[in-house]
């Protein structure tokens, strides 16, 4: 794929990784980071953190809502393959692109409408640490829910654009200073409408990965009105908060733990409501990093305008820090889940 990098300026790709259908897309080659796709040329002009063109670019109309197993969601696919292999994460196995299969209803509102098998694909990049035998997984979806009934385009600026920003600005930064243990950089396919892409990885994980030890999920980190953000986990595994706030006490933006405590109401415990869900139920401890819903949250509204560039990078220099410190501690840490709540015997 380097390669891609040294063509001409300006050629038309046609980018098919193992089973993939292929696809024609016009590209420019733009500095050492970048593929920039047709059509999201605004995204190249003017000054801008490379996590912040990301959004840009995997938010424009081309790509169309990245809905799976759609062409914008091959593009969309195109353009971090280009991301991975220009950062310098390693393929695990042959390719970086893993194919998965999975059964979705054809009309969530109509049961009868059956059932169909479509096929997504999982963007899985390694960057080997100092001891292997531990797996630090940094996780966010990259398809979102597509096009409106009326053909209105459902960007996804903040759902989650702004979370593979965020794990990209992460990759780059362990490139820049090799972990102490394995990461793998993973943008999972699929997660709207059921997990699927992390189900897939968590049920049947690549060969050649030692078995995953923590996952850092990245899901909506661009938008709050009120400037803050939240990380979920540490109350299934009461040995992440030490680490969270110590991150919150220096962090430029307001860092906070929670949203997990089990009220059995999906809207004030997030434990299951994004890619870090089959990993906690496969017992793997995580931390879920996001901002609360928003006005914008699943409407076509939710475009790259709304992303507050300084808010959007005092995240992603906070997703770095805890990262950073999630993987120096991965030996150190305790991470035995909380002590189920006794049982109170009965009376009588
Ligand atoms: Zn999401």
């Amino acid at each position: 794929m380097r390669s891609l990098v040294l063509l001409s300026s300006v050629s038309v790709l046609t980018l098919a990784a193992c089973g993939e259908p292929e696809i024609a897309m016009e590209v420019t080659e733009f500095g050492d980071y970048q593929i920039m796709p047709e059509g999201t040329e605004a995204c190249f002009e003017g000054e801008m953190s490379p996590s912040l063109r990301d959004v840009c670019v995997l938010s424009s109309d081309v790509m169309e809502g990245r809905l799976v197993g759609t062409e914008a969601n091959a593009r969309a696919r195109d353009y971090l393959l280009a991301r991975y292999e220009a950062i310098g994460v390693e393929p695990v196995g042959e390719s970086f692109v893993h194919a998965f299969e999975f059964e979705r209803p054809v009309d969530f509102r109509n049961p009868d409408a059956g059932r169909e098998t479509l096929t997504g694909y999982n963007i899985i990049g390694r960057i080997p640490g100092a001891d292997s035998s531990k797996v630090m997984a940094v996780t966010a979806h990259y398809d979102h829910v597509g096009p409106g009934e009326n053909n209105e385009i459902f960007n996804g600026a903040d759902d989650n654009a702004s979370g593979v920003g965020g794990m990209l600005a992460v990759a780059q930064h362990f490139i820049d200073n090799p972990p102490a243990h394995d990461v793998v950089i993973i943008a999972f396919d699929a997660e709207e409408g059921g997990l699927n892409g992390a189900r897939a990885f968590v049920d049947n994980p690549p060969e050649g990965l030692a078995p995953v030890t923590f996952n850092f999920n990245l899901d909506m980190l661009g938008y709050s009105p009120d400037g803050n953000i939240w990380a979920a986990g540490s109350y299934h595994t009461p040995g992440l908060l030490p680490v969270i706030e110590a991150v919150a006490a220096d962090a430029p933006i307001t860092l906070e733990a929670g949203y997990d405590f089990p009220t059995g109401d999906p809207r004030e415990d997030w434990t299951l409501l994004s890619d870090h869900g089959p990993f906690h139920v496969a017992g793997i401890p995580f931390v879920y990093l996001g901002v609360e819903d928003h006005e914008h949250y699943h409407r076509p509204s939710d475009e790259f305008g709304i992303i507050e560039p300084e808010f959007y990078n005092g995240v992603i220099a906070t997703s770095i820090d805890l990262a950073e410190r999630f993987d120096e501690g991965l030996s150190e840490m305790d991470l035995s889940p909380r002590e189920p709540e006794p049982v109170e015997p009965k009376d009588g």
